[in-house]
């Protein structure tokens, strides 16, 4: 469909738990490289429409479109395989292995979920060769040189929250969903990983689902704003800042 040209899309979105609706009828349309920022204040139902596109929950009703195909039945894996990547929680970092390990098993676990294509993909070199290549790629774009061959569990906080990053990035997706990426980190750590987020992510599409209003004014190319599950406006960061509809949502609207 020509005038289709959203990468993702979703259509009348909605998830019930129960009789409350936490997601009512949403409709995105995300263009490719844009970086989209859901935010909204608690209870909004940003991370519940996180897990609805990362296919951690379904949808009670609605629709979820990724390059024209239909996704909406799509496991979180076959998700992975079709370019959308979520990042990952602190828990899946495997804290006995190295940070390049932990990086290389996130790049070669992207393509290949079933162990006869383990098989595959150790046989063939060139498959092999292209996974290092892609570590060391990402290992470098992430700033983690120097602590490459580090155990992830003496990662300092920021490291591994970088490291999260990184997982995300190694399994090469067309769309990456973040949520609360800097969640529980300091003034500057918070700063500098925004940025790196910026720098690492600037050829991908981006949702990020975020709390605060503020952390995405800079990185975003439009911002979707939530609240009771609907979507009470998108824009550029400059027409967020100016719209009353936004500021009465956090004031408690
Ligand atoms: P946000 O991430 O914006 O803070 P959530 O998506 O976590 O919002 O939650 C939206 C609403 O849905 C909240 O009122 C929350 O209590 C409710 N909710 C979320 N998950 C569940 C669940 N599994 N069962 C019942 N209610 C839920």
């Amino acid at each position: 469909n020509p005038t289709d040209e959203a990468l993702l899309r979703t259509r009348g979105l909605t998830k019930r738990f129960g009789e409350f609706t936490a997601v009512d009828g949403v409709d995105l349309a995300i263009d490719r490289n844009e970086f989209r920022s859901i935010i909204g204040p608690n209870g909004a139902g940003k991370t519940t429409l996180f897990n609805l596109i990362s296919g951690a929950m379904r949808p009670t009703e609605g629709s979820i479109h990724l390059a024209g195909t239909d996704i909406t039945d799509f496991t979180p894996a076959e998700r992975v395989g079709a370019n959308l990547a979520r990042s990952f929680q602190l828990t899946t970092v495997f804290n006995g292995l190295s940070v390049r390990e932990n990086v290389r098993l996130a790049a070669q676990s992207a393509r290949f979920d079933e162990m006869s294509a383990v098989k595959r993909l150790f046989s063939d070199p060139e498959n092999l060769e292209g996974i290092n290549r892609r570590t060391d790629t990402v290992v470098d774009q992430l700033g983690l040189s120097d602590v490459a061959e580090i155990q992830a569990s003496d990662l300092s906080y920021g490291e591994r929250r970088r490291l999260e990053v990184g997982l995300v990035l190694a399994t090469d997706p067309e769309v990456v969903l973040l949520d609360e990426p800097t969640a529980g980190m300091g003034s500057d750590e918070t700063a500098a990983t925004m940025d790196l987020i910026e720098d690492v992510l600037a050829e991908k599409t981006v949702v990020l689902v975020e709390h605060n209003v503020d952390l995405v004014m800079r990185v975003s190319d439009r911002i979707t704003t939530l609240n009771g599950g609907q979507v009470v406006a998108t824009g550029t960061p400059e027409e967020v800042a100016s719209d009353d509809r936004v500021q009465e949502a956090y004031l408690g609207g």
